[in-house]
């Protein structure tokens, strides 16, 4: 039995834990931001190389060293060995990559280009939307962004949350570099200041017209010539690629491969110089990543944004944490380029929003579910619209205008050659279930509108349901 003056001291005990406990939970919070890193707020750096598949990269198996530096960097990240984009093209890819939602909960799903320097028609962002940028703003990074793709202009809402931010229209890596060396002294004052920054850059190299980069081109094809292979990617190869031209026709489809490789080379020696030269980049958390991939015809499809077949939706996606964790790893459960949202917010003690669709890799990583579903959609305007439902073994797709299914056993078949769709019958008809019981069908937020609409456009949208 406790006497009076023994339960008055229990008391005060149990207060003065209780006080201890509630003064230490910030302190909490920090070891929590910090996990393993050296620093409880490191620099974070997203690299994005735009269309490059993930067979394309050293470090993923591909034959031709077209990626020596991020292999080589690759040592110390993680490397997501089934990586999916939400899309098979640039806006709804990077818009769920900033939104860490997918395309189906921002609604950015559409645009229009009439030629290769001008977006006539493109949704901008919903302004509701806490991008990654504005978290990570919020938690106290000074944030920059630059991108060599037009897409994701300030105009379209894609700058949100970015202090520094520049977009250029649809141009390879020199002015992108350029724009980083700028800020190299901002970002090297930060360092010494001991605040922390955030930066993404893209570079849209790889995305057609394909070009012939030296040195790199000569190593795989010594004797080119120069004039013919920019003819062959000129102003009718869209057009081409389009109608099947070039479906058929393994020696042109190689010419391309092998400019689209030399592309590939030049933002890997771009990334790898600022592997090395972005300050603090040894403790910073450094995601090297794409948006999508390309398609060569793998499925009669050209480009990109077509189809959602792994070709175009498989992509690297290498996470270094700061600290060693988890480095030289390759988890092989399905992860999606929207997970990188609620993992940089988490890490950085940023704040992460309700809604987010995405899942902490860490997490993932820590206890993998190889039974998670990710979904991905493209709805290009002229192209057809497909869905996708894929788990770490299979993968279900559907064409949203006639309800055509396939479904593939990816483990067994990794370049989908063998549809197994049976109608109305299981695994698929649970994916369809899985895919209408996800979809949200209407935006979480709607977005707005950008860019001339010309009245011809405008009929040919209102003629597709966009309008
Ligand atoms: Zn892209």
């Amino acid at each position: 039995m406790l006497t009076q003056r023994n339960r008055t001291i229990f008391l005060r005990i149990t207060i003065a834990i209780f006080a201890l406990v509630v003064l230490l939970l910030p302190g909490c919070k920090n070891l929590k931001q910090g996990r393993t890193g050296r620093q409880a707020k490191p620099p974070v750096v997203i690299f994005v190389i735009d269309t490059w598949r993930a067979d394309h990269a050293g470090c993923y198996g591909y034959e031709r060293n077209v990626t020596p530096n991020i292999d080589r960097w690759s040592q110390q990240a993680t490397r997501f060995v089934t990586a999916h984009s939400p899309s098979s093209w640039t806006v709804p890819a990077m818009a769920s990559m900033f939104t860490g939602v997918y395309p189906w909960s921002h609604g950015v799903v559409k645009a229009e280009i009439s030629d290769a320097s001008k977006v006539d028609y493109q949704p901008t962002l919903a302004e509701q939307f806490t991008t990654l940028a504005e978290a990570m703003k919020a938690a106290g990074y000074e944030t920059f962004g630059v991108s060599g793709n037009y897409h994701l202009h300030e105009k379209y809402g894609m700058a949100q949350g970015f202090d520094h931010y520049t977009a250029f229209g649809f141009r390879t890596r020199d002015p992108v570099d350029l724009q980083i060396k700028d800020w190299l002294p901002k970002l090297q004052q930060l360092q010494r200041q001991g605040k922390p920054y955030f930066l993404f850059v893209l570079y849209f190299d790889p995305h057609h017209p394909y070009l012939p980069v030296e040195p790199f081109i000569s190593q795989w094809r010594p004797d080119y010539d120069e004039d013919k292979l920019r003819e062959l990617v000129g102003e009718s190869f869209a057009k081409r690629a389009y109608a099947g031209d070039y479906d058929n026709d393994p020696k042109t489809l190689q010419i391309f491969k092998d400019l689209y490789d030399s592309e590939i080379a030049a933002a890997d020696n771009s990334v790898g110089r600022w592997l090395k030269e972005l300050p603090g980049i040894d403790d910073a958390l450094v995601v090297v990543t794409a948006d999508h991939g390309e398609a060569f015809a793998d499925h009669q499809n050209m480009i990109h944004g077509t189809d959602l077949y792994n070709e175009t939706v498989h992509v690297p996606l290498l996470v270094k944490f700061p600290g060693g964790e988890y480095a030289g790893k390759a988890p092989t459960h399905a992860v999606s380029t929207v997970d990188l949202y609620p993992t940089i917010a988490d890490y950085t003690g940023a704040s992460l929003p309700a809604y987010l669709e995405g899942q902490d890799l860490l997490a993932g990583l820590a206890k993998p579910d190889a039974k998670r579903y990710l979904f991905a959609e493209t709805e290009r305007a002229e192209q057809a619209h497909w869905r996708a439902v894929i788990t770490t073994q299979e993968k279900w797709v559907m064409r949203a205008s006639d309800k055509v299914q396939k479904f593939y056993n990816l483990l067994a078949d990794p370049t989908e050659q063998r549809d197994l769709y049976v109608p109305e019958h299981e695994p698929s008809s649970k994916f369809y279930a899985v895919w209408v019981k996800h979809n949200r069908h209407k935006p979480l937020y709607e977005p707005g509108s950008a860019g001339e609409v010309t009245k011809e456009l405008r009929d040919t949208l209102k003629e597709l349901g966009y309008l």
